[in-house]
């Protein structure tokens, strides 16, 4: 049994084929967390979950862009993706939240990608921060683990040091705010230091089709222990090599990133499937 443990076959790339998606899934033995942006996906998340038995689960929670930052920082972005500007409230994830096949609170976190000259850094900075403690507070109350995301900004040149802010910033909270249940951190693009206090906290690192593009991350992934790693897609983006990348990608990728890991770290797939899925029920309680 193989878990992504964070796609988007909730998302609107799926929106004519997501139940066929998911049925090929889970007659090959892939298990799919769908994960929520905002409340609309979150809510079909949910749906998602609901209509089968078991294997399907979701997520819910709002994602760093969508959060609406004040009236005169409406447009943070330019990426139509993220153009969308939503007020937090708390009673309606909470809603969400409470449903048995919601496994965790997520997509949440910081994401510092999009600053562009001009923008109020600190004050967006501010008001992801101020979002994401209250999303750990909601963690708290209904006693799940987070999916966290976190992405520094985009500019090269600054790209190390502001990668490395990100995740300053986000251990920061998670010291000061502890969340009961951990989580995972989605999608991991750290250095391998920033990888060992994120699992000191007790955050567990889940890796996608970005490690199989290069081996910028082989000594992330040869540093953590496997015990601490789950697996993705983060689809319908980021699909694997040896596909093609503009290829839409979906959960039956993920066993791509299942080789890789199995590849550096020298282990066989079939060991490496066994542990993360373990790792994965635990985190996620399924
Ligand atoms: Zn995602």
């Amino acid at each position: 049994m193989i878990i992504d443990s964070h796609a988007h076959v909730n998302f609107n790339a799926f929106k004519d084929d997501g139940d066929e998606i998911i049925k090929k899934c889970l007659d090959n033995n892939v298990w799919v967390v769908n994960v929520g942006a905002e409340i609309r996906t979150s809510a079909r998340a949910v749906e998602y979950a609901n209509r089968y038995e078991e294997g399907v689960y979701a997520i819910v929670g709002l994602y760093p862009l969508h959060i609406k930052i004040d009236d005169s920082l409406s447009d943070i972005t330019d990426n139509e993706d993220f153009n969308y500007q939503e007020e937090f409230i708390y009673e309606d994830y909470l809603d969400l939240a409470k449903n048995k096949k919601v496994v965790a609170i997520g997509e949440v976190g910081l994401d510092y990608h999009y600053f562009k000259e001009g923008d109020n850094v600190e004050s967006i900075k501010k008001r992801q921060a101020e979002i994401f403690i209250e999303i750990i507070r909601l963690a708290n109350e209904v006693d799940k683990p987070l999916s966290i995301h976190c992405r520094g900004v985009k500019s090269r040149k600054e790209l190390d040091h502001a990668r490395a802010d990100a995740y300053k910033d986000l251990l920061e909270i998670l010291k000061n705010n502890p969340v009961n249940k951990k989580g995972v951190l989605h999608s991991f693009v750290g250095s391998y230091k920033t990888a060992r206090e994120f699992r000191e906290l007790g955050f567990k690192l889940s890796f996608n089709g970005i490690i199989t593009y290069s081996e910028s991350y082989d000594k992330v992934l040869t540093d953590t222990p496997i015990e601490d790693i789950l697996v993705e897609t983060d689809c319908p983006y980021l699909t694997p090599r040896p596909l093609a990348r503009d290829e839409r990608n979906d959960p039956m990728n993920v066993k791509y990133v299942i080789e890789k890991i199995a590849k550096v770290k020298g282990m066989e797939v079939e060991e490496v499937i066994k542990i993360v899925e373990k790792n994965t029920r635990e985190v996620f309680e399924i």
